[in-house]
């Protein structure tokens, strides 16, 4: 994945959905303002209750190619069905498989036919040598451009969303080839914890950092207790930049 390399933590930012034109905007100024490169935000949303918002679909996929145009951002988002693939692959720069997917073979191996760089979650009940396995579907098709992401897994502790599995990311640094994205917002579940444990994430000396944010949280229509504010993302990421030079990285 372009910019991903041993000397840059990547961040990725952005609401968890795209729910509207002017959303997206204020995201964006925010993200040009600090030099972040790479915006998120989930147009086909994998839900747990089917009565919670779905997403746009195409709709907010195209207001995520208007963004990517007015701001020269690359635009990072899930596929969570093969019977989309084709249509999410038209717009994304990067695809993202979630945690609810990492299973789905068939999408896998799908995701392996195409010329664009995979973000694969981790499942919150998988072991990191499951997710490597997963990778591994889409690189047996041929496409070799996969970059791990550490969400949190589900642990005896209910306090917290999940728990982000660090000594994990270890073991896939030592044990694996793959580039690590750690998402903390998944993990915590609550705003109030994502910028010490982003700054945890980066000390990690991981390629990449993924974290939601939104111009009104408390109004989400997803995730609205993990997403930072525009304030808090500005303050957050200027934090992160002494951290990475600790570990010989740069935060772009
Ligand atoms: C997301 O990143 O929007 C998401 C749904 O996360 P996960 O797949 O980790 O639950
Ligand atoms: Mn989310």
């Amino acid at each position: 994945m372009q910019d991903f390399n041993s000397s840059n933590t990547v961040v990725i930012a952005g609401p968890c959905a795209v729910e509207s034109e002017e959303q997206m905007e204020i995201v964006c100024k925010t993200l040009k303002s600090t030099g972040v490169r790479y915006l998120r935000g989930g147009c086909f949303k994998p839900r747990t209750s089917p009565h919670t918002f779905r997403g746009l679909g195409e709709e907010g996929l195209k207001i995520m190619a208007e963004m990517r145009t007015r701001y020269g951002l690359k635009i990072v988002t899930e596929v969570r069905d093969t019977k989309h693939l084709d249509l999410v692959a038209q717009y994304a720069d990067v695809v993202q498989v979630g945690a609810k997917s990492m299973y789905d073979n068939d999408l896998l191996l799908a995701c392996g036919e195409l010329k664009k760089p995979i973000v694969l979650k981790r499942n919150f009940a998988a072991t990191v040598k499951e997710l490597v396995n997963a990778a591994e579907f889409i690189t047996m098709q041929g496409n070799s451009d996969v970059v791990l992401c550490e969400r949190g897994i589900r642990s005896f502790e209910n306090s917290t969303r999940f728990t982000l599995d660090l000594c994990g990311v270890a073991w896939l640094k030592k044990n694996s080839d793959f580039p690590i994205v750690l998402d903390p917002s998944h993990a915590m579940g609550f705003a109030y914890g994502i910028p010490d444990l982003a700054r945890a994430c980066v000390a990690m000396g991981v390629d990449g950092l993924m974290v939601e944010i939104h111009p009104e949280p408390e109004k989400a229509l997803s995730d609205a207790s993990q997403q930072l504010n525009m304030r808090q993302f500005v303050e957050m990421h200027e934090s992160l930049k002494p951290i990475a030079m600790a570990v010989n990285r740069h935060i772009i």
